[in-house]
């Protein structure tokens, strides 16, 4: 290719866009801001959930190419056609699946990991960020229970907490493709289909997967898990891979770690638990206790963005022996030959024990709410999201006509609405459209033995007391209403 120097000026000159200067930045920022202000003032009285006529599409009125917009339209776009329309995470009447919350520390962790922008792929680049996130997983094993050997990494979320988990597991088992058809995996019909979805992912889509019976609160029947495993011994195939879940979507039900751990282990097979929902309320008192036995399993999938409370983004996962996590995920290429010049290899590196080599610097978000605020308040919120689940629980069945399921491990209430005549999946289907169309509180539903069943998930940092009065009165008048409508 020809060139000339004037030529590269005139394009370094055209890409000097790409640096603001001390100035613009501060004028940027300061816009920013004035933003961000505004809706962290609106949120607590913020609807929790809003239908747009457009859902959004008037963004694709403003293609991208060469025209450009300043930042003051940009936000004017946003306002109205992204952070409009949805669910708004951080409003306090978000109790629908599993509500993550915002955090403002947090937010201010994100910016800062953009603008200083640490290569987290290797211990080398950025030792002290990695050492970081080390630690960060270090506290989390530490309260879980798990060894000095452990080690882990910070995922995205929990799907890709639970498919590095399955990867662990497949590989330490040396599960080899001819094995894959009689390879067995034992799940619940409360298992995330996270789960499932990791296991077609790694290659395991011709495993045979067995659901273990439920008891009376959704939860793993470990007499059938044991008689199912020597069923499955004796008709040639290979048990290999439980996975229990620290509470369900659904239900929030916790199954027996502890029997199923035992059960595990006697039979040599990899336990992975899925505490994407529940393992955080192991910070607190009355959670661990219901988590009882969590410690005793192989690898373990937490999701920060759910109970730590922090903006969604942040997973993690796990693993009790940092060997096969390693073993898994470990790769060298020539072109990084340099991280050995400064002879940093006694600390790992995120990109050994994870499928990602470049990732953001998810650490961050993390330290800086957890060093600014201490573990305290996050462990009694954890703590108030158990006691407004048993509240709601008690509230909802005073109500005429509803009917409550099991008394809650954790923070997931299920319950439903009998109507003096016609069918209650059918009126069970309308006080739910009523309720999130009214968008003071949003709640979802799910279908439990057959049946329509509403959900309430309390577990945003800003449900309190009033949010779960509030739910009850809702429901109640709506319920009201549609047996008037008949
Ligand atoms: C939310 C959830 C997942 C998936 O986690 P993401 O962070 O959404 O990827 C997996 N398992 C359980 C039990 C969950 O609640």
């Amino acid at each position: 290719m020809e060139f000339s120097r004037k030529r590269i000026r005139q394009l370094e000159e055209v890409g000097q866009a790409l640096a603001p200067d001390s100035a613009q930045r501060a004028e940027m920022l300061s816009e920013v801001n004035q933003y961000a202000e505004a809706f962290m003032e609106a949120l607590p009285g913020g609807r929790a959930f809003t239908v747009t006529d457009d859902q959004g599409s008037g963004l694709l009125d403003s293609p991208i190419g060469e025209q450009t917009i300043n930042l003051d339209q940009a936000l004017r776009l946003l306002d109205e056609h992204v952070f409009r329309p949805g669910v708004n995470i951080g409003a306090p009447g978000t109790m629908a699946y599993i509500p993550p919350s915002s955090l403002y520390p947090s937010a201010l962790g994100d910016y800062l990991a953009a603008v200083t922008n640490r290569y987290m792929g290797m211990f080398f680049a950025a030792p002290g960020a990695v050492r970081m996130e080390h630690m960060l997983l270090r506290w989390m094993a530490d309260f879980i229970g798990y060894p000095e050997t452990s080690a882990g990494d910070l995922t995205s979320g929990g799907s890709i907490a639970n498919l590095t988990g399955v990867v662990t597991a497949r590989d330490a088992f040396g599960l080899a493709g001819a094995d894959y058809q009689r390879a067995v995996v034992y799940l619940t019909e409360g298992t995330h289909h996270s789960v499932d979805k990791a296991l077609r992912i790694a290659g395991l889509g011709e495993c045979i997967r067995r659901n273990i019976a439920l008891d009376e609160s959704y939860r793993m029947r470990p007499d059938d898990l044991s008689r199912a495993i020597q069923e499955d011994r004796r008709l040639g195939f290979i048990p290999w891979l439980v996975v229990a879940s620290a509470g369900t979507t659904d239900t929030g039900a916790v199954d027996p770690l502890d029997e199923i751990a035992q059960i595990a282990r006697m039979n040599q097979l990899w336990l992975h638990v899925d505490g994407a929902y529940g393992a955080m309320f192991a910070l607190c008192e009355p959670g661990r206790r219901v988590l009882r036995g969590i410690e005793r399993s192989d690898s373990l999938t937490l999701d920060p963005h759910k109970g730590l409370f922090v903006p969604v983004g942040s997973g993690a996962v796990l693993v009790r022996e940092a060997a096969h996590l390693l073993k898994a995920h470990y790769y060298d290429a020539s072109y990084l030959q340099d991280r050995d010049l400064f002879a940093f290899r006694e600390v790992l590196s995120p990109a050994d024990l994870s499928p990602e080599l470049s990732r953001p610097f998810r650490g961050l978000r993390l330290w800086l709410p957890l060093m600014l605020l201490g573990v305290a308040p996050f462990r009694a919120l954890l703590e108030e999201k158990l006691l407004l689940a048993r509240c709601f629980h008690e509230d909802i069945q005073q109500v005429d006509g509803f009917e409550v399921g099991p008394e809650p491990d954790l923070s997931i209430v299920v319950y439903r609405y009998l109507p003096k005549r016609g069918d209650a999946n059918e009126f069970n289907r309308r006080l739910v459209e009523s309720v999130v169309r009214d968008g003071r509180i949003f709640i979802s539903s799910t279908v439990l033995n057959g049946d329509f069943t509403l959900r309430l998930a309390v577990l945003a940092s800003q449900t309190h007391l009033d949010t779960v009065e509030l739910a009850v009165e809702v429901l109640s008048d709506a319920a009201a209403r549609i047996e008037n409508e008949g």
